[in-house]
């Protein structure tokens, strides 16, 4: 039955929230440490089309008093002046985070600067032991895109312990994280990807679908179960307006809650990086404090002689 009033699942407010937190957060790290967390962000060529949402993550930063910084190379940098510029910044007591803007020119192979990133420091996941840690169901760092796709749900009262839920891609950023928290949180997971035969009878199962696959319009109202929760993912460019993956219109009429798109998963995925950042420099400072005290018995023993 139609059901023209599914609730809407707005990112910006949540986000709001988790910003207002952040800042206290950022208050307090200050007057521990002497100075802000510091975020560093590794350009590679100035015109890629995700310096506009990174140029939204420095403006955010700056909202909550994090130190942010863009460390801009020449868009015919190699390979080896990216790690290197990745090694100087995990050296850097001072910067807390690091993000490298993806995607990367085809002469840098991924692996290698995903490689070089220090976990400490890898608010975004991408390394492999953030990702192993989350397969395994330990404490990491998540990708945020991810974490804001399951997050939105949690902070909005979904249940999802014991539901079926089913996540349309396969990516190491975005579906195959977001299948992982899912089951973290108790869902039995499907995952759908580019050569599932029967996509719209995956998805008719489906009490939650989280639709992540860059293809607008793949999810129709028609082949969603009724009552269904979607959260889109998706950010495509249709005609100059930017659109998700699920056609909102048909959506909307069959499931009983939905994200925007823009304004659903999109602000919380920012204001979750700014946790990240945060987590990573109390972390870190903790970490240099026990290794500090660490070295106090030594120096004692040493007066002693
Ligand atoms: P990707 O291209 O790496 O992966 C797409 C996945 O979708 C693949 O696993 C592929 O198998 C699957 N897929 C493609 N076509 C399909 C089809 N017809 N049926 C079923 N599965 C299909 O993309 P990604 O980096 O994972 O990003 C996915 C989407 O999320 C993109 O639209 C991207 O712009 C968006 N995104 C949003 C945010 C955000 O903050 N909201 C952040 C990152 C990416």
């Amino acid at each position: 039955m139609a059901n023209p009033s599914a609730r809407l699942l707005e990112g910006a407010p949540i986000a709001d929230e988790i910003r207002a937190a952040v800042a206290e957060d950022v208050i307090s790290f200050k007057n521990t440490n002497g100075r802000p967390p510091g975020l560093a962000v590794v350009i590679v060529g100035r015109d890629a089309p995700s310096t506009v949402y990174l140029e939204r993550i420095l403006r955010g930063c700056a909202k909550v008093g994090i130190k942010a910084e863009f460390v801009e190379l020449e868009g015919e940098a190699t390979e080896r002046t990216v790690v290197s510029a990745i090694r100087q910044l995990n050296a850097d007591p001072t910067v807390d985070g690091v993000i490298v803007q993806m995607p990367l020119p085809p002469t840098i192979r991924l692996r290698e600067v995903v490689d070089a990133i220090d976990p400490a420091k890898d608010i975004d996941g991408i390394h492999p032991l953030n990702a192993g840690l989350l397969r395994l169901g330990y404490d990491g760092f998540l990708p945020a895109t991810a974490h804001a796709a399951v997050e939105i749900l949690r902070r909005s009262g979904i249940e999802i312990a014991g539901r079926d839920a089913v996540v349309i891609g396969r990516s190491a950023v975005v579906g195959m994280p977001a299948a992982f928290l899912l089951v973290r949180e108790d869902a039995t997971v499907t995952v759908c990807h580019s050569r599932t035969r029967d996509l719209a009878a995956q998805i008719r199962r489906a009490d939650i679908v989280i639709v992540a696959a860059g293809h607008p319009g793949l999810v129709r109202g028609a082949d969603l179960k009724p009552g269904a929760v979607v959260v889109d993912v998706g950010i495509n460019v249709v005609d100059g307006r930017i659109v998700g993956d699920v056609d909102f219109g048909s959506a909307v009429e069959v499931a009983s809650a939905i994200t925007p798109v823009p304004g659903g998963v999109g602000p919380l995925t920012n204001a979750l990086l700014l946790t990240h950042l945060v987590r990573a420099a109390e972390r870190q400072a903790t970490d240099r404090r026990i290794a500090a005290t660490k070295l106090e018995p030594t120096a004692a023993l040493q007066g002693d002689r």
